[in-house]
Protein backbone atom coordinates (compact mmCIF):
# COMPACT_ATOMS: atom_id res chain seq x y z
CA UNK A 1 0.00 0.00 0.00
CA UNK A 2 1.19 3.48 -0.07
CA UNK A 3 2.44 5.65 2.79
CA UNK A 4 4.13 8.54 3.59
CA UNK A 5 7.45 8.50 5.54
CA UNK A 6 10.37 9.90 6.98
CA UNK A 7 12.64 10.23 4.54
CA UNK A 8 15.78 12.17 5.77
CA UNK A 9 15.87 16.05 7.21
CA UNK A 10 13.05 17.74 5.55
CA UNK A 11 12.40 15.09 3.12
CA UNK A 12 9.29 12.86 2.98
CA UNK A 13 8.60 9.75 0.56
CA UNK A 14 5.79 7.80 -0.67
CA UNK A 15 6.71 4.28 -1.17
CA UNK A 16 5.00 0.95 -1.11
CA UNK A 17 5.00 -0.52 2.17
CA UNK A 18 3.46 -3.22 3.77
CA UNK A 19 0.04 -2.96 4.89
CA UNK A 20 -0.98 -2.89 8.79
CA UNK A 21 -2.73 -5.81 10.65
CA UNK A 22 -4.30 -6.74 13.59
CA UNK A 23 -1.90 -6.79 16.95
CA UNK A 24 -4.13 -6.32 19.76
CA UNK A 25 -7.56 -7.28 20.10
CA UNK A 26 -8.76 -3.56 20.85
CA UNK A 27 -6.89 -2.74 17.22
CA UNK A 28 -8.87 -1.83 13.89
CA UNK A 29 -7.54 -1.18 10.67
CA UNK A 30 -8.64 1.97 8.67
CA UNK A 31 -8.97 2.52 5.19
CA UNK A 32 -7.88 6.50 5.02
CA UNK A 33 -10.05 8.29 2.85
CA UNK A 34 -8.39 12.19 3.37
CA UNK A 35 -5.29 12.73 5.72
CA UNK A 36 -4.39 15.83 6.97
CA UNK A 37 -0.91 18.05 7.03
CA UNK A 38 -0.07 19.38 10.65
CA UNK A 39 2.04 22.21 11.52
CA UNK A 40 3.39 19.13 13.77
CA UNK A 41 4.59 16.92 10.92
CA UNK A 42 7.09 20.23 9.39
CA UNK A 43 8.84 20.22 12.99
CA UNK A 44 9.02 15.99 13.02
CA UNK A 45 10.47 15.67 9.49
CA UNK A 46 13.29 18.72 9.80
CA UNK A 47 13.69 18.40 13.32
CA UNK A 48 14.15 14.58 12.31
CA UNK A 49 17.07 12.72 14.69
CA UNK A 50 16.43 15.62 17.35
CA UNK A 51 13.07 14.49 18.00
CA UNK A 52 13.75 10.81 17.57
CA UNK A 53 12.25 10.46 13.96
CA UNK A 54 13.69 7.29 11.81
CA UNK A 55 14.21 6.45 8.65
CA UNK A 56 11.06 5.14 7.36
CA UNK A 57 8.99 6.67 10.52
CA UNK A 58 5.08 6.85 8.69
CA UNK A 59 4.23 10.17 9.08
CA UNK A 60 0.31 11.74 9.75
CA UNK A 61 -2.09 11.96 12.62
CA UNK A 62 -5.48 13.36 10.92
CA UNK A 63 -6.94 10.81 9.08
CA UNK A 64 -11.23 10.27 8.39
CA UNK A 65 -11.68 6.82 6.72
CA UNK A 66 -13.76 3.47 6.79
CA UNK A 67 -12.95 0.11 9.50
CA UNK A 68 -11.73 -2.33 7.35
CA UNK A 69 -11.43 -4.74 10.16
CA UNK A 70 -11.72 -4.68 13.82
CA UNK A 71 -10.52 -7.11 16.97
CA UNK A 72 -12.55 -9.30 19.32
CA UNK A 73 -13.06 -6.52 21.81
CA UNK A 74 -13.83 -3.72 19.20
CA UNK A 75 -17.63 -2.84 19.86
CA UNK A 76 -17.81 1.09 19.19
CA UNK A 77 -17.46 0.69 15.66
CA UNK A 78 -18.18 -1.93 12.91
CA UNK A 79 -16.20 -3.01 9.59
CA UNK A 80 -18.18 -0.29 6.98
CA UNK A 81 -18.52 2.51 9.39
CA UNK A 82 -16.74 5.85 8.01
CA UNK A 83 -14.78 7.24 11.08
CA UNK A 84 -12.29 10.40 12.74
CA UNK A 85 -9.69 9.18 14.83
CA UNK A 86 -8.15 10.97 17.35
CA UNK A 87 -5.14 12.03 16.44
CA UNK A 88 -4.03 10.80 19.97
CA UNK A 89 -4.96 7.17 20.50
CA UNK A 90 -6.08 6.91 24.05
CA UNK A 91 -7.08 3.80 26.37
CA UNK A 92 -10.15 5.54 27.25
CA UNK A 93 -10.30 4.09 30.92
CA UNK A 94 -6.65 4.75 32.93
CA UNK A 95 -6.84 7.81 35.73
CA UNK A 96 -6.19 10.55 33.13
CA UNK A 97 -8.28 9.46 30.58
CA UNK A 98 -11.22 9.64 33.57
CA UNK A 99 -10.19 13.23 34.10
CA UNK A 100 -11.49 13.87 30.06
CA UNK A 101 -7.22 14.46 30.10
CA UNK A 102 -6.93 12.20 27.44
CA UNK A 103 -3.66 13.74 25.99
CA UNK A 104 -1.72 12.67 29.14
CA UNK A 105 -3.50 8.92 28.36
CA UNK A 106 -0.79 6.60 30.62
CA UNK A 107 -0.93 3.80 27.12
CA UNK A 108 -1.90 6.68 24.74
CA UNK A 109 0.38 7.94 21.66
CA UNK A 110 0.17 10.20 18.62
CA UNK A 111 0.06 9.04 15.45
CA UNK A 112 2.95 8.80 12.95
CA UNK A 113 5.15 10.30 15.25
CA UNK A 114 8.45 9.39 17.45
CA UNK A 115 5.97 10.91 20.71
CA UNK A 116 4.96 8.02 23.45
CA UNK A 117 5.49 5.62 20.39
CA UNK A 118 6.07 2.83 22.78
CA UNK A 119 2.83 2.46 23.80
CA UNK A 120 1.73 2.17 19.86
CA UNK A 121 3.65 -0.93 19.58
CA UNK A 122 6.63 -0.92 16.92
CA UNK A 123 4.51 -0.66 13.99
CA UNK A 124 3.38 2.64 14.85
CA UNK A 125 1.42 3.69 11.91
CA UNK A 126 0.67 7.19 10.63
CA UNK A 127 -2.25 8.15 8.56
CA UNK A 128 -1.12 9.72 5.35
CA UNK A 129 -1.65 6.26 4.55
CA UNK A 130 -3.73 3.84 2.32
CA UNK A 131 -4.60 1.85 5.74
CA UNK A 132 -3.54 2.46 9.23
CA UNK A 133 -3.42 0.64 12.56
CA UNK A 134 -5.88 1.91 15.05
CA UNK A 135 -4.77 0.93 19.06
CA UNK A 136 -7.80 1.09 21.23
CA UNK A 137 -10.37 1.37 18.90
CA UNK A 138 -12.91 1.61 21.32
CA UNK A 139 -11.82 5.12 22.20
CA UNK A 140 -9.65 6.53 19.60
CA UNK A 141 -12.38 6.37 17.12
CA UNK A 142 -15.67 8.03 16.13
CA UNK A 143 -18.27 6.59 14.03
CA UNK A 144 -19.52 9.95 12.01
CA UNK A 145 -23.21 10.23 11.28
CA UNK A 146 -24.74 10.11 8.38
CA UNK A 147 -24.56 13.66 7.00
CA UNK A 148 -21.44 13.56 7.22
CA UNK A 149 -20.50 9.90 5.96
CA UNK A 150 -19.41 10.64 2.31
CA UNK A 151 -15.97 11.79 0.82
CA UNK A 152 -17.69 14.92 0.18
CA UNK A 153 -17.87 15.98 3.73
CA UNK A 154 -14.44 14.50 5.12
CA UNK A 155 -13.26 17.92 5.01
CA UNK A 156 -15.40 19.21 7.17
CA UNK A 157 -14.65 16.35 9.87
CA UNK A 158 -10.98 16.05 9.23
CA UNK A 159 -10.10 19.27 11.26
CA UNK A 160 -11.22 17.79 14.72
CA UNK A 161 -8.53 15.28 14.59
CA UNK A 162 -6.51 17.71 15.83
CA UNK A 163 -6.28 21.56 13.89
CA UNK A 164 -9.71 22.53 14.92
CA UNK A 165 -10.52 20.29 18.24
CA UNK A 166 -6.77 22.79 19.37
CA UNK A 167 -7.94 25.52 18.52
CA UNK A 168 -11.48 24.85 20.29
CA UNK A 169 -9.23 23.94 23.73
CA UNK A 170 -7.87 27.32 23.12
CA UNK A 171 -10.98 29.31 22.96
CA UNK A 172 -12.28 27.23 25.95
CA UNK A 173 -8.94 27.65 28.61
CA UNK A 174 -8.80 31.38 27.53
CA UNK A 175 -12.31 31.56 28.76
CA UNK A 176 -13.57 33.59 26.10
CA UNK A 177 -17.17 35.14 26.72
CA UNK A 178 -19.92 37.23 25.22
CA UNK A 179 -19.20 40.55 24.75
CA UNK A 180 -15.59 40.44 25.32
CA UNK A 181 -12.31 40.49 22.85
CA UNK A 182 -10.49 37.81 22.28
CA UNK A 183 -6.60 37.99 21.19
CA UNK A 184 -5.55 35.37 18.69
CA UNK A 185 -2.42 35.36 17.68
CA UNK A 186 -0.74 33.08 14.87
CA UNK A 187 -2.01 33.19 11.55
CA UNK A 188 -1.88 28.73 10.51
CA UNK A 189 -4.19 26.49 10.72
CA UNK A 190 -4.53 26.67 14.21
CA UNK A 191 -4.95 29.84 14.40
CA UNK A 192 -7.60 30.00 11.99
CA UNK A 193 -9.26 27.23 14.34
CA UNK A 194 -9.08 29.28 16.98
CA UNK A 195 -10.50 32.46 15.49
CA UNK A 196 -13.24 30.18 14.18
CA UNK A 197 -13.72 28.07 17.87
CA UNK A 198 -13.72 31.78 19.20
CA UNK A 199 -16.77 32.31 17.44
CA UNK A 200 -18.29 29.79 19.15
CA UNK A 201 -18.42 31.64 22.15
CA UNK A 202 -20.26 34.73 21.17
CA UNK A 203 -17.46 37.47 22.14
CA UNK A 204 -17.73 41.35 21.06
CA UNK A 205 -14.18 41.70 18.93
CA UNK A 206 -11.92 38.89 17.87
CA UNK A 207 -8.80 40.40 16.93
CA UNK A 208 -6.36 38.32 14.81
CA UNK A 209 -2.86 39.16 15.05
CA UNK A 210 -0.21 37.47 12.23
CA UNK A 211 2.54 38.03 10.01
CA UNK A 212 1.12 37.54 6.61
CA UNK A 213 -1.50 39.61 4.73
CA UNK A 214 -3.36 36.80 2.94
CA UNK A 215 -3.22 34.50 5.92
CA UNK A 216 -5.02 37.77 8.07
CA UNK A 217 -8.02 37.79 4.87
CA UNK A 218 -8.43 34.31 5.63
CA UNK A 219 -8.55 35.43 8.82
CA UNK A 220 -11.39 37.48 8.42
CA UNK A 221 -13.02 34.56 6.86
CA UNK A 222 -13.00 32.53 9.56
CA UNK A 223 -14.53 35.30 11.62
CA UNK A 224 -11.84 38.03 12.98
CA UNK A 225 -13.70 41.24 13.27
CA UNK A 226 -10.14 42.63 13.27
CA UNK A 227 -6.62 41.79 12.20
CA UNK A 228 -3.42 42.94 12.93
CA UNK A 229 0.25 42.49 10.90
CA UNK A 230 3.05 42.42 13.65
CA UNK A 231 5.73 42.70 10.96
CA UNK A 232 4.36 46.19 10.10
CA UNK A 233 2.29 47.63 13.27
CA UNK A 234 2.35 47.36 17.06
CA UNK A 235 0.00 44.52 18.25
CA UNK A 236 0.15 45.71 21.81
CA UNK A 237 -1.07 49.52 20.87
CA UNK A 238 -3.93 48.09 18.18
CA UNK A 239 -5.25 45.99 20.78
CA UNK A 240 -5.47 48.77 23.61
CA UNK A 241 -6.44 51.33 21.06
CA UNK A 242 -9.55 48.61 20.61
CA UNK A 243 -10.59 47.76 24.42
CA UNK A 244 -10.25 51.59 25.83
CA UNK A 245 -7.00 51.13 27.02
CA UNK A 246 -7.86 48.07 29.04
CA UNK A 247 -6.73 44.97 26.58
CA UNK A 248 -7.96 41.96 26.02
CA UNK A 249 -9.84 39.44 28.72
CA UNK A 250 -8.74 36.33 26.31
CA UNK A 251 -5.79 35.73 24.53
CA UNK A 252 -4.85 32.13 22.85
CA UNK A 253 -1.38 31.89 21.61
CA UNK A 254 -0.79 29.39 18.61
CA UNK A 255 3.03 30.29 17.93
CA UNK A 256 4.41 30.04 22.06
CA UNK A 257 7.50 31.71 21.33
CA UNK A 258 9.64 34.85 23.09
CA UNK A 259 8.02 37.33 21.38
CA UNK A 260 4.48 36.04 21.30
CA UNK A 261 4.41 35.40 24.86
CA UNK A 262 5.76 38.62 25.27
CA UNK A 263 3.19 40.37 23.40
CA UNK A 264 0.18 37.79 25.18
CA UNK A 265 1.18 39.32 28.59
CA UNK A 266 1.68 43.24 27.64
CA UNK A 267 -2.08 42.91 25.69
CA UNK A 268 -4.05 40.70 28.29
CA UNK A 269 -5.74 42.82 30.87
CA UNK A 270 -6.34 42.07 35.11
CA UNK A 271 -8.10 38.83 35.27
CA UNK A 272 -7.43 37.47 31.85
CA UNK A 273 -6.53 33.93 30.74
CA UNK A 274 -4.19 32.69 28.50
CA UNK A 275 -4.39 30.19 26.53
CA UNK A 276 -0.75 28.87 25.22
CA UNK A 277 -1.45 26.43 22.51
CA UNK A 278 2.30 26.97 20.19
CA UNK A 279 5.01 24.80 21.26
CA UNK A 280 8.17 27.44 19.69
CA UNK A 281 9.54 27.48 23.39
CA UNK A 282 10.00 23.59 22.60
CA UNK A 283 12.38 25.05 20.27
CA UNK A 284 14.30 28.09 21.58
CA UNK A 285 13.97 28.59 25.86
CA UNK A 286 11.46 31.83 26.85
CA UNK A 287 12.08 33.63 30.03
CA UNK A 288 9.63 32.75 32.39
CA UNK A 289 6.24 35.46 31.99
CA UNK A 290 5.53 35.58 35.89
CA UNK A 291 6.50 38.79 36.73
CA UNK A 292 3.97 40.68 34.17
CA UNK A 293 1.30 37.94 34.94
CA UNK A 294 1.82 38.27 39.01
CA UNK A 295 0.48 42.09 38.74
CA UNK A 296 -2.07 41.05 36.30
CA UNK A 297 -4.06 38.46 38.05
CA UNK A 298 -3.38 36.26 35.04
CA UNK A 299 -4.29 33.01 34.27
CA UNK A 300 -1.65 30.87 32.03
CA UNK A 301 -2.88 27.28 30.71
CA UNK A 302 -0.73 25.42 28.44
CA UNK A 303 -1.54 21.73 27.35
CA UNK A 304 -2.02 19.84 23.94
CA UNK A 305 -5.51 19.40 23.15
CA UNK A 306 -7.54 16.84 24.77
CA UNK A 307 -9.30 15.89 21.07
CA UNK A 308 -11.45 13.22 22.34
CA UNK A 309 -12.93 14.88 25.92
CA UNK A 310 -14.45 17.25 22.76
CA UNK A 311 -14.83 15.03 19.88
CA UNK A 312 -18.92 14.46 21.11
CA UNK A 313 -19.70 18.41 20.98
CA UNK A 314 -17.51 19.28 18.05
CA UNK A 315 -18.96 17.00 15.62
CA UNK A 316 -22.84 18.22 15.96
CA UNK A 317 -21.76 21.86 15.29
CA UNK A 318 -20.11 20.64 12.48
CA UNK A 319 -23.12 18.66 11.64
CA UNK A 320 -25.53 21.42 12.51
CA UNK A 321 -23.35 23.51 9.95
CA UNK A 322 -22.54 26.06 12.43
CA UNK A 323 -18.85 25.55 11.91
CA UNK A 324 -17.67 24.72 9.02
CA UNK A 325 -13.58 23.23 9.34
CA UNK A 326 -12.68 22.26 5.78
CA UNK A 327 -12.64 25.97 5.35
CA UNK A 328 -8.57 25.20 6.43
CA UNK A 329 -7.78 23.05 3.62
CA UNK A 330 -6.66 25.71 0.90
CA UNK A 331 -5.02 22.24 -1.17
CA UNK A 332 -5.99 19.09 -1.70
CA UNK A 333 -3.72 16.64 -3.49
CA UNK A 334 -3.62 12.75 -3.92
CA UNK A 335 -1.64 11.40 -1.43
CA UNK A 336 0.93 10.21 -4.04
CA UNK A 337 1.73 14.07 -3.95
CA UNK A 338 2.19 13.89 -0.35
CA UNK A 339 5.72 15.01 -1.10
CA UNK A 340 4.49 18.29 -3.03
CA UNK A 341 2.34 18.99 -0.02
CA UNK A 342 5.00 19.32 2.47
CA UNK A 343 6.70 21.73 0.06
CA UNK A 344 3.83 23.93 0.03
CA UNK A 345 3.46 23.68 3.54
CA UNK A 346 6.91 24.32 4.60
CA UNK A 347 7.11 27.05 2.13
CA UNK A 348 4.78 29.00 4.50
CA UNK A 349 3.06 30.30 1.10
CA UNK A 350 0.81 32.97 1.82
CA UNK A 351 -1.81 31.08 -0.16
CA UNK A 352 -1.79 27.66 1.89
CA UNK A 353 -2.92 27.16 5.25
CA UNK A 354 -3.49 23.50 5.12
CA UNK A 355 -3.22 20.34 2.64
CA UNK A 356 -5.35 17.48 2.63
CA UNK A 357 -4.50 14.18 1.20
CA UNK A 358 -6.82 12.59 -0.86
CA UNK A 359 -6.18 8.42 -0.30
CA UNK A 360 -9.18 6.89 -1.42
ZN1 LIG B 1 -5.88 6.72 29.19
Amino acid sequence: MKATYYHDRAEVRVGNLPEPKLIQDSDAIVRVTLAGICGADLDFTQNGPEMGVQQGMRLGHEFVGIVEAIGKDVHNVKVGDRVVASAMFVDGECHFCQKDLTSACLHGGLFGSPLFAEHGGDDIQGGQSEFVRVPYANSSLFTLPESLSSSETDAKVLPLADNFSTGYHGALNSKVRPGETVVVIGDGAVGQSAVMAAGLFDPDQIIHVGRHDKRLAFGRRAGATHTVNGKTDDVVDYVKNLTDGFGAMSVIDTVGNQTSLKQSLDLAQPGAAISVLGFGHLYAPVDAPYPGALFKNLTIHTGIVNVVAYMNTLLPLVESGRVDPSMLFTDTLPLAEAERGYELMRSRSEGTVKVALRAS
